[in-house]
């Protein structure tokens, strides 16, 4: 049986120790309510919900899974209890717009709200992180009819929202989907086609369900400049085509789920393929700009499920931690360390620590690079002045993908780690981990796989702007104080980042194919370069502290000092790996392959 301790001490030591979120906050108007002790409270209750509410069915949903019949979709057995736990506490609306009935709370605080979530019942989550990123779209998009008709109830969790991207032939690709949107009389769209991979996009947990779809219009430009968004509601409301609010669920749309997929994890999330016939939407944003304003729930989403993997991360560790401690097994390399046991603890072996640590210095170190990222989010939307909120957006749009493939690649090795701690009682499904495991393992693929991430970032946020960005934010936190152990070998990562991004640009001005052979390496550096800022950071707060805090916050340094010592050389192999350039991976001709 899974255990969990929502981390809340430490959550409140990024927020408040590492970037003292009280006088972020205190700048900024639209959180002036907001204080520390408002904030640990929120933390709290959220983090009472995820152990008490959500966690009970996350196991059981993996082995009973979701189950379709005849179109409908069910989910498993105690997730509409558990649901109602997120909609009565209305967690979903957390971040949401105030003018529409959400609570405007600081990103910097939902995301760590959002790990236990994830943490607790990734499951069961999925259920409600899309409707929370269908509502961010909306709210960014959508006309003042649309906003005021949906938001409110996508806020209260009384609807739930999805994200209809993907079809059989057009994954990654999206300029080339078929999905059509044929314009009506009445202003609205009819809407035809076939998606796939539908998370959430059928289910019995809420009264209604919003799609958010992909499709083109009759006179469209063919690729990716020819996409349109369309709000397409399970069903449509009473007065669907007039202002003002109304009473739900009268005429069912026109689609239906024809099947749900059986999946490596994620069981208990229903992943539907969605067949659209002539249902009726509405458009959102511009004709032809629906893939610049689905960017809005993709870039949010990329957040959101790069704290998927965090949450998750942490799970594993908090298990294999208590596993490591209660697991008696051989005799530590010093002698007998407990002599009236048959054995010590496995605690005592250097490769159980080393496994152990990796896990802390990846989930401590990616709750700080969360509560950043949150920091960063929150400024680029209520920071006053202009070329602040400007800055601040560039730094949040070039490290969205960086936080969406290092926060999950971390946690795919961390769960691995977690696993392996367990030995042969990891494999076995009783004690969870292989669930864990299996759960992590979508994070690295949905909402544009890591690979496209990397993609991402190395072509379009960095090279796109020759560098500017990166250097910017690399020279910021060239500038924090530091101790003097970590001082060196911190400038010496970003040193290595910004010098791969010269190479890189270098290489690609004579070769297209360079940028796409170096990216994975060149992420995960920039990565780790981050969380050894971060972990500087961390370790100067706790130098600087009082006894008591220091207590407080017992062990942070060791984590950061095997952080430097056994996880940051990689950035070494890392660099060398990119300046080989685009060779080694072109070489082979196709047909060899
Ligand atoms: C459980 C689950 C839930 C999902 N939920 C949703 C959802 O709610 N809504 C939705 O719309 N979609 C959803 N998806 C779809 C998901 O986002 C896609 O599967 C993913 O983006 C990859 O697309 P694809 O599977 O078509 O792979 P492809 O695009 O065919 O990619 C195959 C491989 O090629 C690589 N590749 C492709 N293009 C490039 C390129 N230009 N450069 C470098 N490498 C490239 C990829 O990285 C990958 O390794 C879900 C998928 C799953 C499995």
């Amino acid at each position: 049986m899974l255990r969990y301790t929502p981390p809340v001490d430490d959550m409140a030591f990024a927020l408040f120790d590492v970037f003292d979120a009280e006088a972020e906050w205190a700048r900024l108007p639209a959180f002036a309510d907001m204080d520390e002790a408002v904030a640990k409270a929120v933390l709290a209750e959220a983090g009472k919900l995820a152990a008490e509410t959500l966690l009970p069915s996350y196991q059981s949903s993996d082995a009973e899974g979701a189950r379709w019949r005849d179109g409908e979709v069910v989910a498993p057995a105690g997730f509409r209890a558990a649901f109602d736990g997120l909609v009565k506490g209305g967690w979903l609306g957390v971040s949401g717009n105030p003018h529409h009935g959400g609570q405007g709370l600081p990103k910097m605080l939902t995301v760590l709200v959002e790990e236990m979530f994830w943490a607790a019942n990734t499951n069961l989550y999925l259920y409600g992180a899309l409707t929370t990123g269908a509502a961010i779209c909306i709210d960014a998009h959508a006309d003042a009819a649309l906003k005021r008709r949906y938001l409110p109830r996508l806020y209260s969790g009384e609807w739930t929202g999805a994200m209809a991207l993907t079809e059989p032939h057009a994954g990654t690709d999206l300029g080339l989907i078929r999905t059509r949107a044929e314009p009506l009389a009445d202003g609205t769209y009819a809407i035809t086609g076939n998606k796939i991979f539908i998370t959430s996009g059928e289910h019995d947990l809420a009264d209604n369900i919003v799609h958010l779809v992909l499709a083109k219009l009759p006179d469209a430009p063919p690729g990716s400049r020819g996409i349109s968004l369309f709000l397409v509601p399970k069903y449509r409301p009473s007065d669907d085509a007039a202002d003002g609010p109304d009473a739900a669920g009268s005429v069912r749309n026109g689609f239906v789920s024809r099947s749900i997929e059986h999946k490596m994890g994620i069981r208990g999330s229903a992943t539907s393929a969605i067949e659209y016939d002539a249902a009726v939407g509405h458009l959102v944003g511009e004709p032809n700009r629906g893939l610049a304003c689905m960017f809005t729930m993709m870039n949010h989403a990329r957040v959101s499920v790069g704290i998927q993997g965090l949450g998750l991360a942490e799970l594993g560790y908090q298990n294999a931690a208590a596993y490591a401690r209660e697991r008696p097994q051989g005799r530590a390399p010093s002698g007998p360390r407990d002599q009236n046991a048959e054995a010590d603890s496995i605690l005592v072996h250097p490769d159980v620590r080393r496994m152990l640590l990796a896990q802390r210095a990846f989930t401590e170190g990616g709750r700080a690079f969360a509560a950043y990222v949150g920091l960063l989010l929150d400024r680029a939307e209520h920071t006053a002045d202009e070329v602040e909120r400007d800055a601040a957006q560039v730094a949040a749009d070039l490290l969205t993908p960086v936080a969406k493939a290092f926060l999950t690649d971390r946690a795919m090795d961390c769960a691995l780690l977690a696993q392996q701690t367990f030995g042969g009682h990891g494999y076995i499904a009783e004690h969870g981990m292989e669930q864990i495991v299996r759960d992590v393992r979508i994070s690295q693929i949905y909402e544009g796989t890591n690979g496209v991430q990397a993609l991402d970032f190395t072509a379009r946020k960095v090279l796109r702007d020759r560098g500017q960005a990166l250097r910017r934010l690399l020279n910021d936190l060239r500038g924090e104080t530091v101790p003097d152990e970590f001082r060196a070998p911190l400038h010496a990562a970003l040193d290595a980042t910004e010098r791969a991004a010269e190479r890189i640009a270098t290489a690609a001005r004579a070769d297209p194919a360079a940028p796409g052979a170096a990216s994975v390496e060149f992420l995960e550096l920039a990565g780790l370069a981050i969380y050894a800022w971060l972990w500087a950071r961390m370790a100067q707060v706790v130098t600087k502290a009082d006894a008591a805090q220091r207590a407080r916050h017992e062990g942070k340094l060791d984590v950061a000092r095997f952080f430097y010592a056994k996880l940051l050389p990689k950035t070494v192999a890392l660099e060398c790996a990119i300046q080989a350039g685009a060779a080694p991976v072109m070489a082979l001709p196709e047909e060899l392959f």
